[in-house]
């Protein structure tokens, strides 16, 4: 045993808002310390459980609260780390720290003798006189275990484990799979000519992706996660822009090793037998049971509401798209691999507009500064400091103190910027410390981007796709910081996954509001605000391929639901995958062969390894909402403190502490309304 004199991680940080000093921990503390995490949690909870008298909330809740104290601050430090900076050290702790997470998990999140403690006072809800937050607590903690399978007996609950142990392995076999396959296809082109279109940096990365795989002399483009190859909107020949969509697509699906056809099919037929034993009638049922949505029918109604006209819209753009390859020497009809390129033409002749020259005026630091906190202190009336005395787990990494309009300290702010090879791609937010007044403790978040980090003294000049990223990970990051709740479970940004985006795509609108936009966007060398008539047409091509984006997405999102709507039975049925979408895409009308899904079912990643099975749509089930605020924002005078104030109070605030969609009401004064997003994305009637 370490004892807490030798281990930092054992005792709380002394450092400001207990963010944890990186200076002192070394990776051979973690393990012994979650050892110790796993021992003081489960004893917490046998204390709860072997209590002789009757259930209450206050010797059952509210020490199920206080537990797990430790293990949570030891997890969000390692896994702060493991994210943004997993040297190979830390990622071989991460792999032994994997089976003892989830069989802990497992042990805490099925226990019998805690789920009757918490059921007993389930039943008796209306007869306790709780607070609103203490009665939703008692409501998530029982709805959320009896999700777990806790209510099962033993018999169920052995084949329930039974299940997660299989699909688990099934859904680590998807991805290795995929990961083969994916590079097994890598295109091989013989020469440079055949990759007209590409810039000389890209083509020098493809000649030494070949060399790498010791084919000096050719070039070989990898393929990226989507259907679509961002390369497929510059190569200018037909033929290759064919063999880089044709490999994409084909991923998983041609018969070799790597083959995820029938890994996808157990996994459905798994799912839908885990649903069963959980007494649902498909595993889009158990899942969109727990969410904002309800119920599969609630998100097909969705679905299918937006579908007839995005397929309309994509439709109107292919005849655009069409109407430019006729007039070429040498029309053919318009195909699949063709799409992206001809939209770059229509955006170069319509809007003029060349989107990789505006990097000079997005200066990472006037971004940050005149950009993201501004927008946040006109409207919640935040002041930011940046500490540099406080450190980083990296010497990228910058803290900065967060101050309300008041005076009164609220929380930390931790940006990490830059990519690094130690660093999992992609952008997102975490927390190191989470609010709670029961525990009296003040938030502490993390951003982190992947922007590449310039030569020393040169500014970080980002795209407006970084610009975005940043405006959007910040808006989680007030989710977390503006959290008021009592109990841990609910801060900030523990929503329900088809809700969580929704303030962070909110975010996102000041990005383009005149004042804001005035204040960061000036350019690096000059000081120069951005052209008035470039402003212009960004607002004027927001709309612009959105038939064909939405149709994309809608299909996937599709696909997902007509998988996992399945029940045990019909999932047990010998299934053509390739029939199964075919038809699944016909039902919905998004079987355009020229539009095809953002992803098909063998390269799914996200609904077969990752963590949105049946969850796909919550993206456009967000949006609605974020669409819906915006307009309120627009209508009530934009950027004001009273707006922010009512935004902040009512919604952000609260985090999961109640019902997300009665939060939502208390803050528009209605339902949200599907209005706004059909304006947005071009599909009002
Ligand atoms: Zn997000």
């Amino acid at each position: 045993m370490t004892d807490v004199s030798s281990n930092p991680l054992l005792a709380p940080s002394t450092l400001p808002y207990g963010l944890p000093d990186y200076r002192q921990i070394t990776p051979q503390h973690y393990l012994p310390a979650f050892e110790q995490a796993f021992a003081e949690h489960r004893r917490e909870i046998s204390v709860i459980t072997r209590a002789r008298s009757m259930p209450t909330f206050e010797n059952t809740m509210v020490p199920l609260e206080r537990s797990g104290e430790l293990l949570g601050r030891i997890s969000r430090t390692f896994y702060t780390v493991s994210s943004a900076d997993g040297t190979p050290e830390i990622q071989q702790i991460e792999e032994t720290l994997a089976p003892l997470m989830s069989a802990h998990a497992d042990a805490i999140g099925l226990d019998g003798a805690l789920y009757w403690r918490i059921k007993t006072l389930h039943d008796a809800l209306d007869g306790l006189e709780l607070a609103p937050e203490d009665r939703y607590l008692v409501e998530r903690h029982y709805r959320e275990m009896t999700q777990a399978g806790a209510g099962l007996d033993d018999e169920q609950k052995a084949a329930l484990t039974e299940l997660n142990s299989r699909l688990s392995v099934l859904t680590t076999t998807f991805e290795k799979n995929l990961l083969a396959d994916t590079n097994d296809l890598a295109v091989v082109f013989d020469a440079a000519d055949e990759l007209d279109g590409l810039t000389s940096g890209e083509l020098s990365a493809a000649a030494q992706n070949a060399a790498d795989r010791g084919l000096d002399g050719k070039y070989v483009i990898t393929l990226t996660l989507f259907t679509g190859h961002p390369y497929l909107s510059t190569l200018t020949r037909r033929e290759s822009r064919e063999r880089l969509l044709a490999a994409s697509r084909s991923r998983g699906s041609r018969g070799n090793d790597h083959d995820n056809r029938a890994v996808l099919r157990e996994i459905v037929r798994l799912r839908a037998e885990r649903a069963a034993l959980l007494g649902h009638a498909s595993h889009a049922a158990y899942v969109t049971s727990d969410e904002t949505a309800g119920s599969p029918d609630a998100v097909h109604a969705l679905l299918r509401r937006l579908a007839a006209p995005a397929a309309r819209n994509a439709a109107r753009e292919q005849a655009a798209l069409q109407a430019i390859v006729d007039a070429e020497p040498e029309p053919f009809a318009l195909d699949a691999h063709d799409w992206a390129f001809y939209t770059e033409k229509v955006r170069a002749a319509e809007y003029d507009l060349d989107r990789t020259a505006l990097r000079p005026w997005f200066d990472a630091e006037r971004v940050l500064q005149d950009g993201v906190f501004r927008a946040a202190s006109e409207l919640y009336g935040v002041t930011f400091t940046e500490r540099p005395d406080l450190p980083g787990y990296h010497p990228d990494v910058r803290v900065f103190e967060l101050h309300n309009a008041d005076g009164s300290a609220l929380g930390l702010y931790v940006l990490d910027l830059y990519t690094r090879d130690t660093k999992r791609g992609g952008a997102w937010m975490n927390s190191i410390v989470s609010q709670s007044g029961l525990r009296g403790t003040d938030p502490v978040v993390v951003n982190n981007l992947n922007v590449p980090k310039p030569a020393p003294g040169e500014p970080t000049l980002l795209t407006l796709d970084e610009v975005t990223t940043l405006f959007h990970e910040f808006g989680h990051a007030l989710h977390g910081l503006f959290a008021v709740v009592t109990y841990p479970h609910f801060a900030g940004t523990a929503v329900f996954r088809d809700f969580v985006e929704f303030p962070s795509q909110v975010n996102e609108m000041w990005i383009l509001w005149p004042e804001i936009l005035t204040a960061y966007a000036r350019h690096v060398d000059t000081g120069e605000p951005l052209p008035a008539a470039v402003v212009e047409k960004l607002h004027a091509s927001e709309a612009f391929n959105q038939g064909f984006a939405t149709s994309e997405y809608l299909a996937a999102s599709w696909l997902d639901q007509a998988w996992h709507s399945l029940s045990a039975e019909d999932a047990a049925a010998d299934i053509d995958v390739a029939e199964f979408e075919a038809r699944a895409l016909a039902e919905i009308g998004l079987d355009n062969p020229v539009v095809p899904p953002r992803y098909s079912s063998t390269y799914f990643a996200h609904v077969f390894s990752g963590g949105y099975s049946a969850g796909y749509y919550s993206y456009i089930w967000s949006e609605v909402l974020d669409a819906d605020t915006v307009e309120w924002f627009r209508e009530n005078g934009g950027l004001t403190r009273e707006n922010g104030e009512r935004f902040r109070t009512r919604l952000l605030g609260v985090g999961g502490s109640k019902d997300p969609l009665e939060a939502y009401r208390d803050f528009r004064g209605r339902d949200a309304d599907i209005a706004s997003l059909l304006k947005r994305r071009g599909l009002a009637d």
